[in-house]
């Protein structure tokens, strides 16, 4: 689906082991070039590249991949991306990049888990590569079509960044937070290690106006109460807990 002329959301329902497993994936879209936020599942590239085409954006030239996180569901493409478009950039925070270079662990996907995936992603993630051909900070600013903000939002993995378009007030939130039916929600407490820290990066978020969200577990909303439900979050858990 086009939001506008820099950025198409793609809604793919992908196979994980049996189960349909839904997300949305933005592609930002600069004349005849595009770039991904995340890649999917491991094995997921050519229903991707499907749904690419059923946009219009088939002919493009894809020339980046940026990734929010290291989780499978994000990173699973990239090593069939790279073969069919070699020379796209791989970007990612800095706080990420030692994971995803495999210089350490993943935070979440053991080693057994990854015995499970395709070759293709166990060779590409399974030992020490330079995976990461681009190290974005905090702040960071790229234009591509639109100037986007990386933003760092740590929690839900240790180098896990977002995306922010100013001129929109459009938030790509990777896994910071999630979108359930029609309501913003906060991070998944079973997949975020470090659930504190999370909710400082929603208080954050909060800080920038935002109208438009994108959340890759699953969906994307409009609406003028965004900041004030995401300080709703943040007040809960302080009170609360999970
Ligand atoms: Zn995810």
């Amino acid at each position: 689906m086009q939001i506008n002329k820099n950025l198409h959301v793609l809604h793919i329902t992908a196979d994980l082991g049996g189960h349909p497993f839904s997300f949305r994936l933005p592609v930002l879209v600069n004349e005849d070039q595009i770039m991904l936020v995340d890649s999917g599942l491991p094995g997921g590239w050519p229903l991707i590249k499907e749904e690419l085409v059923a946009d219009g954006l088939g002919e493009k030239e894809l020339v980046g991949i940026i990734l929010t996180h290291q989780d499978f569901d994000h990173i699973g493409g990239v090593a069939a991306i790279l073969n069919d478009y070699p020379e796209a950039l791989v970007i990612a925070l800095d706080e990420e990049v030692s994971y995803l270079n495999g210089e350490q662990p993943f935070v979440k996907l053991t080693p057994e888990r990854m015995q499970t995936l395709p070759a293709a992603f166990q060779d590409k993630f399974g030992r020490a590569n330079d995976n990461v051909t681009k190290i974005v900070s905090d702040g960071d600013t790229m234009t591509f079509g639109r100037t986007w903000q990386f933003v760092a939002t740590p929690g839900h993995t240790p180098g896990h960044m977002s995306l922010y378009d100013a001129q929109d007030k459009l938030l790509i939130t990777g896994d910071a937070l999630r979108i359930d039916g029609d309501k913003l929600t906060p991070p998944a407490p079973q997949n975020t290690p470090d659930y504190p820290t999370a909710i400082d990066s929603v208080a954050k978020l909060a800080e920038l106006p935002i109208e438009n969200v994108i959340a890759y577990h699953d969906g994307m909303l409009q609406g003028s109460e965004f900041n004030a439900e995401m300080l709703q979050m943040v007040r809960n858990y302080l009170a609360e807990g999970l």
